[in-house]
């Protein structure tokens, strides 16, 4: 359910961006998803598949992830650490005064059009 709302989102904020543009089809979608969004990749492209087939704009469209890997920032010592597998606790010092600064963002980073002319031969009369 969190996978389809996030999917809508997204479907809906290429669509806009798309009408803005005068695009009419989108080719496919550039996602940078962080490491611990908490998003199931999986099922993000289940749903995806099953939501961009109801739009005329993005039908067919491929959904392309890009994985921004989880930093955390430990306050006490100032290290910056890969969150997995390490979590809150800092490899260094042991503190556990540590906040995320990376890998928990959902961006739409590129939105690709068929390479085709905007007045091509349409042969769908
Ligand atoms: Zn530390």
């Amino acid at each position: 359910m969190h996978e389809l709302g996030i999917v809508f989102h997204i479907i809906r904020t290429v669509e806009d961006t798309g009408r803005a543009n005068r695009i009419r089809r989108v080719s496919a979608v550039t996602l940078e998803l962080g490491e611990v969004s908490g998003v199931v990749g999986d099922y993000l492209q289940d749903c995806w598949k099953w939501a961009a087939a109801r739009s005329e704009m993005l039908a067919g469209a491929e959904l392309r992830v890009e994985t921004i890997p989880a930093r955390t920032l430990c306050e006490a010592c100032g290290e910056v650490y890969p969150t997995l597998p390490q979590g809150r606790i800092c490899p260094v010092c042991g503190s556990d005064r540590t906040h995320l600064i990376q890998g928990n963002e959902m961006l739409i980073r590129e939105i690709a059009v068929p390479d085709e002319p905007p007045d091509a031969e349409s042969t769908s009369a």
